[in-house]
């Protein structure tokens, strides 16, 4: 997954329009060993350990899916951290959900909604599918 490169929120569309798609819901990480790459120098966690660890990063579990995947809160306002300069993460530690999002001018000609693409690879079912193995590995592995 090469989107490092990527920053959906710095091109000049998504400045104008100004995270649309962050005001909706915040992506997820979809790679669970990218995600604790990230944010644990990629020493794996169990269930219980995450659940622990994630109010210190102001990131929640999703769960309703029934697998659980890691995102940052989700306000009404949108995702915790869009901020008045676009997103707090830098770059590469941004939800690569969020990076993966291809910006779509059409999303600004109407009023509201987001017609941005999202790249199959980066879709909810992805991430769940990803997540479902991770945690399937059992913590006797991890
Ligand atoms: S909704 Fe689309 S155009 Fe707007 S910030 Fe998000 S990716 Fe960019
Ligand atoms: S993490 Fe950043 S890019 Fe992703 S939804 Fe939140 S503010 Fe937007």
């Amino acid at each position: 997954m090469m989107l490092e490169k990527r920053a959906s929120l710095d091109l000049p569309l998504c400045q104008e329009c100004g995270g649309r798609c962050c005001k909706g819901s915040p992506g997820v990480w979809v790679d669970p060993e990218h995600f604790f790459a990230i944010f644990f120098s990629g020493q794996y966690l169990t269930l219980e350990q995450l659940r622990e660890r994630l109010p210190g990063l102001g990131l929640v579990l999703w769960e309703k899916s029934g697998v659980p995947i890691p995102a940052p809160r989700s306000l009404a306002s949108g995702c915790s951290f869009l901020g008045v300069d676009g997103c707090r993460f830098p770059v590469a530690e941004r939800p690569s959900q969020c990076l993966a999002l291809i910006p779509n001018k059409e999303t600004l000609e109407q009023e509201q909604g987001c017609l941005c693409f999202e790249p199959e690879a980066f879709s909810r079912a992805a991430a769940k599918k990803l997540w479902e193995d991770y945690w399937s590995r059992g913590d006797s592995e991890q």
